[in-house]
């Protein structure tokens, strides 16, 4: 399978309001997932590219803190509607260069606006707080204040959602933004800044700058860039962290996962394998809230299997353009890692129930293709259950009991997401106070929280202490300050130099 090139168009950086070549001359194909066609050479940012990009957002900075909460509000409200009436187009060029269906991609936008709605609140949000007669005729009142230049570093799998995680929140506290997508998927990114152009953001507020580890080295190392919010896999994640807090950033990394679904004896198992199946084949299972390892309690594991594996023979594969509902993998080498690993799942004595090696589909013959896999006596010692595959593969581990369950997962380096499936009200209140896993489904397979809530997983997939968006976003993106104020009383005791006491 060799890539044909046509048409290739050239993908540069955002900087200041218009299209920025660059002048590194090191590019990245970007590839059609569905054919197999390059489509795009993406510029890989040298460090003056990168450091140009940053002097950009750091230009806008000043006079964007300074723009009223009022006239701030007004142009997210702006970007809502266009995003809103126009996610079609986005949609189109996240399954053009990701892969995934439309209906998938136009649901990633879908959630990510759902933040862009949040911000719009900010004036809210960002209220905040005032002590009266702290001490006689003292006041005390807080205020949250922006950083100033942030940077976002996302990955290939979520091109519009996971930068909408930061960008809507981060701009409407007051920062400027450079945001550093995947190589991957570039596009949507410069789709996104030339919306927030029509709704009217001054230009620098919000940037992107293409490229590799050359260009993510640079938002870690450089002085101008205060904050850093990354997504991606845990061992980058955690170099991000070490790196960005090394040169005194506030940083937050979300790493990979591993999610679990366990099944109870007293699930309703058709609920449950409808789930198995949105869950671990939805966008191929390129998502870090995908289940991949079912693990079944007690008897019911044939009954389970039996019915995710009448489920799974309906799906169709193929290009995302046609009404599939499963598209193609991202890159023809992670199609190819992610085969080897049903492989060695296969060598090392697990069951493979439905074998997606080699699929029917409804697309070219040089796309990236991997139809749904399932595979049954799953043990933790396999590779197929220790690593993150991301692809759609299904591994189900039975086990005998709750405790059982729950050990396999506390025990799991990662703690992204987890869900139960019963009807037993104290099993499931049980299992989301044990659970060391951030967020949790009861009878819900994929649980990503709302905007107004905050995401983010334990262990392995986060280093830092605060998660996505909501409250939690608020707080990372802004600091406090304190003002302790006398006007009334002047007469303040005259000299004292013993440390101040409020009476
Ligand atoms: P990735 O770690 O390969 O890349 C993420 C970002 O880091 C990209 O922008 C990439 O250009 C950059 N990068 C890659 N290698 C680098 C290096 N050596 N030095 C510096 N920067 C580097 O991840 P991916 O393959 O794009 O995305 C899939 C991963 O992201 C999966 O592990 C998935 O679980 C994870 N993910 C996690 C969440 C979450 O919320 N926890 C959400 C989505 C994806």
């Amino acid at each position: 399978m060799t890539a044909t090139i046509s048409k290739v168009t050239t993908i540069g950086h955002w900087a200041g309001g218009k299209s920025f070549p660059g002048s590194s001359q090191r590019t990245a194909p970007v590839t059609n997932p569905a054919t197999g066609v390059v489509t795009g050479e993406v510029a890989l940012a040298d460090v003056d590219d990168a450091r140009a990009v940053i002097d950009a957002a750091a230009a806008a900075f000043p006079a964007w803190r300074d723009t009223s909460l009022a006239k701030r509000s007004q142009i997210l409200f702006a970007f809502r509607e266009l995003l809103n009436a126009r996610k079609d187009e986005i949609a189109a060029i996240i399954t053009s260069e990701h892969g995934k269906v439309l209906s998938d991609a136009a649901g990633e936008v879908s959630r990510g606006q759902e933040v862009v709605e949040f911000a719009c609140g900010i004036p809210h949000l960002l209220k905040g707080g005032m002590t009266e007669n702290a001490s006689t005729n003292v006041d005390v009142a807080s205020i949250r204040q922006p950083l100033g230049v942030v940077g976002i570093i996302s990955p290939f799998n979520f091109p519009a959602m996971v930068p909408m995680w930061f960008f809507p929140i981060a701009i409407a506290a007051g920062n400027t933004v450079v945001l550093k997508p995947s190589e991957k998927d570039p596009s949507a990114a410069l789709w996104i800044a030339a919306l927030w152009k029509e709704a009217g953001l001054p230009d620098g507020v919000f940037n992107v700058l293409q490229g590799d580890k050359v260009a993510v080295d640079e938002l870690l190392t450089n002085k101008t860039v205060k904050s850093i919010s990354f997504v991606g896999s845990t061992p980058i994640a955690e170099y991000v962290y070490a790196t960005g807090t090394a040169h005194g950033k506030r940083v937050q990394a979300l790493g990979g996962a591993k999610n679990h679904a366990v099944i109870l004896p007293d699930a309703d198992l058709d609920l449950a394998a409808d789930a198995m199946i949105n869950a671990g084949f939805g966008s191929a299972g390129e998502r870090c809230m995908a289940i991949s390892a079912a693990v079944a309690v007690g008897p019911v594991a044939d009954e389970l299997v039996a019915k995710i594996k009448e489920r799974a023979a309906t799906l169709k594969t193929g290009d995302g353009t046609r009404n599939s509902d499963m598209g193609p993998l991202v890159t023809k080498a992670h199609r190819d890692k992610v085969a080897s690993y049903i492989d060695a799942g296969e060598a090392d004595g697990a069951t493979v129930v439905v074998d997606g090696r080699n699929p029917q589909v409804d697309g070219e013959a040089d796309g990236f293709w991997l139809g749904p896999t399932l595979l049954d006596n799953v043990t933790p010692e396999m590779s197929v259950y220790t690593d993150e595959i991301f692809g759609p593969v299904l591994s189900v581990v039975r086990v005998d009991t709750y405790d059982d369950a729950l050990e396999l997962i506390n025990n799991n380096p990662y703690g992204n997401g987890t869900a139960i499936f019963t009807n037993d009200g104290g099993a499931a209140r049980r299992f989301q106070n044990e659970v060391e896993v951030g967020m949790i489904g009861i009878n819900v397979p994929i649980p990503v929280p709302t905007a107004y809530y905050s995401f983010g997983g334990w262990k392995a997939s986060l280093f830092g202490d605060t998660h996505a968006h909501g409250t939690e976003g608020v707080h990372f993106f802004t600091r406090g300050k304190v003002v302790t104020t006398r006007w009334l009383d002047p007469s303040h005791g005259g000299i004292n130099l013993g440390f101040p006491q409020n009476a």
